[in-house]
């Protein structure tokens, strides 16, 4: 496909206010797309080069696209500065200057999807020396042969600006319309994808093999699976009750979540939100060398700062420490991290996926050598008596631990999904609503008072409805942001401000600046309440006048944005439902 056209289709998708409408775009689009570049085309909507786990990036600063605009529109740098600084987005600028450039005549738009992609990849990969040149280069020599439309998303694109609102679960259900006229092969699409997380790589395979091609779709071998996700429940007596009468019950470790692909002496870490993090962890991935007898697996476990003189895990706060990019190795040889092993989802060529959870944790015990001082077994009990899961779960919080997983005896392994076959109790759920949520910022009100300096007054949040593909909102937070945090806040959000509502947001409170739904943040609050503001919940509680709000909500965690969690990572708006009910039901008991 021509890219002028592809570009067309982009600045339709960006005016749509409805998902729906976004959806039959997009499938109106990929329909026109062929197999030679569709995976292209999805990884471009997608705002990336390829998977995210492949780490593949632009490495193109703003500076660079103004000085290849410069270049291919001859105007002045300061000139594209001073007109980028007004707009804020490099991108509207690029299509004005285009359009006005006198050099405009020599543009015969001629590139196609695959050649302005096969120009990011040159760019993205110009490292070392004279690299800032031939990627500068580069960039212009596409623009100068591009109309003003295709210049805008040419320049948004690696830049990290395309914002185009088309989420994950869009983009499959769009496929799914572009090849058979309808949804139904979404559920499938989605499957496929938590199992190998490349979106560009199921196009392909749906345009070449058809649904053939997605069923045959396997766990491999450095293709993070999805991480199964834990459900949570109020009381020891109904986890038990809702894992069938006896289950297996886990300590819960607090530290990163590695899922380890090992295959002979190659080792890669992949983190919950699906990164490569090998790199961070050179002792982890020592020790699954020295200690993990398969030839080729795929297992999970819970990295945490552990203090060997005294056999106690540290607490988060410790274990975040190795959380860097300098002086890694000295800092895992101070403090090395312990892996306590949970799920094991490949081995030697097979996947292990849909054996029973007894099964898989039989096959982990035998793979970690029984010698080893750094990858250990989690410690475990099966149990049909609340009480004992409750004994359980008080000595791993006096070990200090932060609760337990308990888990469906039956259940496969689960990927990118909640469905109660895992189920947390942490020791914050036994009061009223004291455990935290993880909510998406989607937009922000401007500053009174005193806080009109910062440009910041406080944000719109919500929670992601899974079904929908919407995000909800679910509460304002004007309260608990410190100075830091007001100008941080208000700078980050300044630079993903949308025009209007994004098509997946659901709202009926106009906050004075709606954003991308992009940033994740920790919240803390006393209750759920009921509430005719917001839109969480809104259409499945029976009542639907009447949505989920949060009392008393502030800001939490050291850290001010989720940096490991995608917006759709967030609180669901089904766990809202749950835990609203489930507050119930703690409220009356006690
Ligand atoms: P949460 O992040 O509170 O939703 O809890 C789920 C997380 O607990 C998982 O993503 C794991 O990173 C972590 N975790 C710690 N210990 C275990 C365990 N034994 N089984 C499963 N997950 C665990």
């Amino acid at each position: 496909m021509q890219f002028k056209e592809f570009a067309e289709y982009f600045q339709r998708i960006e005016s749509v206010s409805s998902r729906l409408k976004m959806i039959e775009i997009l499938a109106d689009m990929f329909k026109k797309i062929d197999s030679s570049e569709i995976s292209m085309a999805v990884y471009m909507t997608q705002g990336v080069l390829a998977a995210p786990y492949e780490g593949i990036e632009f490495g193109l600063a703003t500076k660079m696209a103004e000085d290849a605009l410069s270049i291919a529109t001859g105007k002045d740098k300061n000139e594209i500065e001073s007109l980028y600084k007004k707009s804020g987005d490099l991108g509207l600028s690029a299509e004005m200057l285009m359009a006005e450039s006198k050099l405009r005549r020599m543009r015969s738009s001629s590139y196609t999807i695959g050649m302005v992609y096969d120009s990011m990849i040159k760019i993205s990969k110009a490292s070392g020396k004279g690299s800032k040149e031939v990627k500068v280069r580069t960039l212009a020599e596409v623009l100068a042969a591009s109309t003003p439309i295709e210049c805008k998303y040419i320049i948004r694109y690696p830049l990290g600006q395309l914002r185009l609102g088309a989420g994950d679960s869009t983009i499959l259900e769009a496929l799914s319309v572009a090849h058979t006229g309808e949804r139904r092969m979404k559920e499938e699409l989605e499957h496929a994808y938590n199992i190998c997380s490349d979106l560009g790589f199921i196009a392909e395979e749906l345009y070449k093999f058809g649904e053939k091609g997605i069923k045959s779709i396997k766990v491999t071998l450095f293709r993070p699976i999805k991480p199964a996700l834990a459900e949570r429940l109020p009381t020891p007596e109904q986890i038990i009750d809702r894992l069938g009468g006896r289950c297996a019950v886990e300590q819960k470790y607090d530290g990163f979540r590695c899922q380890v692909h090992k295959s002979g002496n190659t080792v890669r870490i992949y983190s919950r939100n699906l990164e490569e993090t090998t790199d961070m962890f050179p002792d982890i991935v020592k020790a699954t060398k020295d200690s993990i007898e398969a030839e080729n697996v795929i297992f999970e476990g819970e990295a945490l700062a552990y203090n060997e003189k005294t056999s106690e895990f540290l607490p988060f706060q410790e274990t975040i420490q190795r959380k860097r990019k300098h002086d890694v190795k000295a800092m895992s040889e101070q403090m090395p991290l312990h892996l306590m092993a949970f799920d094991i989802i490949y081995l030697n060529g097979k996947s292990y996926m849909d054996l029973p959870y007894n099964r898989r944790r039989e096959e982990l015990g035998r793979i970690i050598s029984q010698n080893s001082e750094r990858i250990t077994l989690s410690n475990m009990v099966i149990t049909k008596s609340a009480k004992e899961l409750n004994k359980f779960f008080e000595e791993s919080i006096e070990s200090g631990l932060e609760g337990i997983v308990a888990k469906d005896l039956n259940s496969s392994y689960i990927a990118g999904a909640r469905k109660f076959s895992w189920i947390k109790l942490k020791r914050s759920y036994r009061g009223l609503l004291s455990d935290t949520l993880d909510l998406v910022i989607l937009g922000y009100y401007l500053g009174k008072g005193s806080r009109a300096e910062f440009k910041f007054g406080g944000l719109l949040c919500g929670v992601y409805n899974k079904k929908s593909d919407m995000f909800e909102t679910i509460s304002r937070i004007g309260t608990g942001f410190s100075e830091d945090n007001m100008k941080k806040l208000s700078s980050l959000l300044s630079k993903i401000r949308a025009k209007s509502k994004p098509a997946r947001v659901s709202s009926l409170i106009n906050p004075d600046f709606w954003v991308d739904p992009v940033y994740v943040v920790t919240v803390r609050a006393d209750e759920i309440t009921r509430s005719p503001m917001h839109t969480c919940c809104r259409n499945n509680s029976g009542d639907a006048e009447v949505g989920y709000a949060l009392r008393f909500p502030r800001i939490i965690g050291t850290d001010l944005i989720r940096e490991d969690k995608r917006a759709e990572d967030c609180t669901s708006s089904e766990e809202i439902d749950e835990l609203f009910k489930q507050q119930k039901k703690v409220t009356t008991k006690f």
